[in-house]
């Protein structure tokens, strides 16, 4: 089974949706099999974004990513990857079909409510970034 890494972003953990959002990955069929909730820096936040380091928006997600806790999470599933970024929507929740997390509860391209990895490589990484072998089970 595939795994992908997931986080609930701030405007969410905010507005206490975190168990409505993990309700749509499982009722899509993924299992969550880590999570925790964790307050990022500004600079760990960065670190994770750094492939954005050179887009507009950089700094602002930063400083939002880190504004309040995230809930991090590793999902597994058949098409793990490809189905979390089909339960999360499009990036801006305008362009979202309906009944995705992103049109159901995002507020705006920035403030979108989760992250999903959007390669086995990129899923590799972020797992590993967030959480510990003896934490994967
Ligand atoms: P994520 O990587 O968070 O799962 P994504 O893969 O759908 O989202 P990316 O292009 O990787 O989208 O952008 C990463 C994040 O940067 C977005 O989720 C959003 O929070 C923020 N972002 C993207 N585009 C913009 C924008 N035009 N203005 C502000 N923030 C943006
Ligand atoms: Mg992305």
């Amino acid at each position: 089974l595939e795994r992908t890494f997931s986080i609930v972003k701030p405007d969410a953990t905010r507005r206490n949706l975190t168990g409505k959002i993990v309700a749509k990955f499982e009722d899509a069929g993924l299992r969550v099999v880590a999570q925790k909730r964790i307050h990022l820096t500004k600079a760990q936040a960065g670190e994770f974004y750094k492939v954005h380091a050179e887009r507009p928006f950089y700094d602002e997600l930063c400083e939002f990513m880190a504004s309040a806790p995230i809930v991090a999470q590793v999902l597994e599933g058949e098409g793990a990857i490809a189905k979390n970024r089909e339960v999360m929507g499009a990036t801006n929740p305008a362009d979202a079909a309906p009944g995705t997390i992103r049109a159901d509860f995002a507020e705006s391209v920035g403030e979108n409510s989760v992250h999903g990895s959007d390669a086995p490589e990129t899923a590799a990484i972020e797992i590993a970034y967030f959480f510990s072998g003896l934490e994967l089970v």
